[in-house]
Formats: structure tokens, C-alpha cells, sequence
């Protein structure tokens, strides 16, 4: 064989296996497993419910073993977790999951896991699951093309994420956007929730799933379109946007998770928004400005799969 063909035969089998990605999008209610080479293009898929850790991690290492017999080596994971959790990779707590009222998983150490099933060297990026929706949303989503872009979801809790010019906001731990402070809109309404164990009034407190629950005595989903609970919930959706636009100074904030997908809701949203913005910043068309993910449920694994490529890249761990 020619030195040519030879070369040419040995690209073509480099290019045809690029290296295998894995991900975990480990949601306090379900968690979902992927494997692909491409992170927009994950080839096989699991879903189950989250329970204890052992149990959960277990089936999770499962699938990738099946996978990985499959496909060949995992070349790198990505985890987009639920929170709070330590997400700094020079900590010697990295991959922890934090004060949680989840039975067992307080202190359980996702990332070791992994590592001692999988490869003790295995590069793992562990980062929170609003941060992976965010990458994956601004790669392929409502996002694509914007330098600076905000991303919450509202479900059971309230997280967000900022991505600035392509690089995720971290901190000392990771932004609680859930937990800033928030005006008491209740009273208007004659009202008076707070679901918060910490705080009298704060984002996730008062505008998370649980929160509309307690108020109106019946699961968001089962309150019609045109219930005035979600006039007090634009209102405060809207409040928790001025603060990001105010301290992150997006292109664009998109709303997911369940709650924000109610029909009607994110038009309420807008139109209390220019009400108490008063008007104040020069932003781009309110349709455009807050905005629904594109990716919708796939976004947390995609963005899981763009952390393993991270991962990858940088060389973890
Ligand atoms: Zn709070």
C-alpha cells in the first residue's frame, strides 16, 4: 500500500470514530444519560427518575458501560447537575452535591462516582444544569449568535445562568439567582406565600412551582389560562428579569423550565416587565429580548454533551 493511501485511510478511520462524549443531565426529579461524537446530536438516550444516589448512579453507569461495549472508550462526561453543588474543579469537594432536603444525596460525591466505575482519569466537566442548558441555547438554540445571554428556568426552583462571550459565569460556588430578594407582590392579590425556608421574600420562594401550588391550592398546570395566579406570576418573573437585566446586562434572557411554558404567560410577563423597567434601559423588541428555549427539553443534555467536549478540550482533569 502506498504511504498516500495509507494516510488517507488512516484519516478517513480517525475522522469516521471522533472521540465518544457522554453525559448525565441530573435533574432532582429525573435524570437523563447520552452518548454521542457530536454534542447537537446525541445517538442513544435514557431517562429515568432520580432516587437515592446509589441507585441512581448505578443505572446510570449501566447504560454507559452498554454504550461504551457498543461504541468504544468514553472519551470524556459532562454533568449538568441540579444544585447546590461544588462545581469548582480545584476543590477537593468537586462533583459534591450540597445542603439538599433530597434524601441521601447531601455530601454524595457525583463526579467519584463516575470516576470509580468508569476511568479514575476519566475528564468530567461538573457544572449545574441551567449552565448547560445556557451553552446549548446559545450553540443551537433561541440564543445562537447573542454574546451575552441570560437563562432561567422556572420549575420546582428557580436557577439561572449567564453566559458572557461564551464563557459561563461561576463564582466562589454559582450564582442563586433563585434566591435574591424579591418585592411582596402577594399582598395585592391578598395573598401571603413565601415558600422559602431562608428568606421572607425571594424569587424561587415566590414564584417557583411549589410556591403557586401553595397559594392557589392546586398545581400550577391545573389553574385555567386565564386565572389572575398568573398576572401575580408575570409580576414576578418580570421582577427576577429586571434584576438580570440590571446586573448582567444580557442580549437576551430565556425563560424554561414548566411553569414559564403556561400559554399567555410569557406575554404577561413582557408587558409587566416594560411596567417596571419605567422605561430605563434601551433593550431589543420585548419578543425578542425575553424569549422561550428552542431546544425545549433537549436542552440540558445537549448542553451536558458540550461539557464533556469541554471537558475534552481543556484537558480535565
Ligand atoms: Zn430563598
Amino acid at each position: 500500500m502506498s504511504e498516500k493511501k495509507a494516510t488517507v485511510l488512516l484519516m478517513s478511520s480517525i475522522s469516521s470514530h471522533p472521540p465518544l462524549l457522554a453525559a448525565i443531565e441530573a435533574g432532582g426529579t429525573k435524570y437523563v444519560c447520552a452518548v454521542g461524537y457530536d454534542p447537537e446530536k446525541p445517538i442513544a438516550e435514557v431517562r429515568f427518575p432520580t432516587r437515592n444516589p446509589e441507585d441512581t448512579l448505578s443505572e446510570a453507569i449501566a447504560f454507559f458501560k452498554a454504550r461504551s461495549s457498543e461504541l468504544g472508550p468514553i472519551a470524556a462526561m459532562g454533568i449538568g447537575t441540579f444544585g447546590p453543588a461544588v462545581i469548582d474543579p480545584t476543590s477537593p469537594e468537586y462533583g459534591s452535591i450540597l445542603t439538599t432536603p433530597k434524601a441521601g444525596w447531601e455530601g454524595f460525591n457525583v463526579v467519584s462516582a463516575i470516576r470509580s466505575a468508569l476511568r479514575a482519569d476519566l475528564p468530567v466537566s461538573f457544572d449545574t444544569d441551567v449552565n448547560a442548558a445556557v451553552l446549548s441555547e446559545a450553540a443551537y438554540g433561541s440564543a445562537k449568535g447573542k454574546r451575552y445571554v441570560a437563562y432561567i428556568t422556572i420549575g420546582t426552583g428557580i436557577g439561572a445562568a449567564y453566559l458572557h462571550d461564551g464563557k459561563l459565569l461561576h463564582g466562589r460556588q454559582h450564582p442563586e439567582v433563585g434566591h435574591i430578594p424579591i418585592p411582596d407582590f402577594d399582598t395585592a392579590f391578598g395573598k401571603d406565600t413565601n415558600r422559602c425556608d431562608f428568606h421572607d421574600s425571594c424569587f424561587e420562594g415566590r414564584a417557583a412551582g411549589p410556591a403557586i401550588e401553595e397559594r392557589w391550592g392546586i398545581p400550577g398546570h391545573e389553574l385555567s389560562d386565564s386565572h389572575e395566579a398568573w398576572d401575580l406570576e408575570a409580576a414576578y418573573l418580570a421582577a427576577g428579569c429586571v434584576t438580570l437585566t440590571a446586573t448582567w446586562s444580557p442580549n437576551i434572557i430565556i425563560l424554561g423550565g414548566g411553569v414559564s411554558q403556561k400559554p399567555g404567560l410569557l406575554n404577561k410577563v413582557r408587558k409587566e416587565f416594560e411596567k417596571q423597567a419605567g422605561g430605563y434601559w434601551s433593550l431589543p423588541p420585548m419578543e425578542e429580548y425575553l424569549n422561550t428555549p428552542q431546544l425545549d427539553q433537549d436542552a440540558g443534555i445537549i448542553g451536558s454533551l458540550m461539557l464533556a467536549q469541554q471537558a475534552l478540550d481543556c484537558g480535565q482533569p
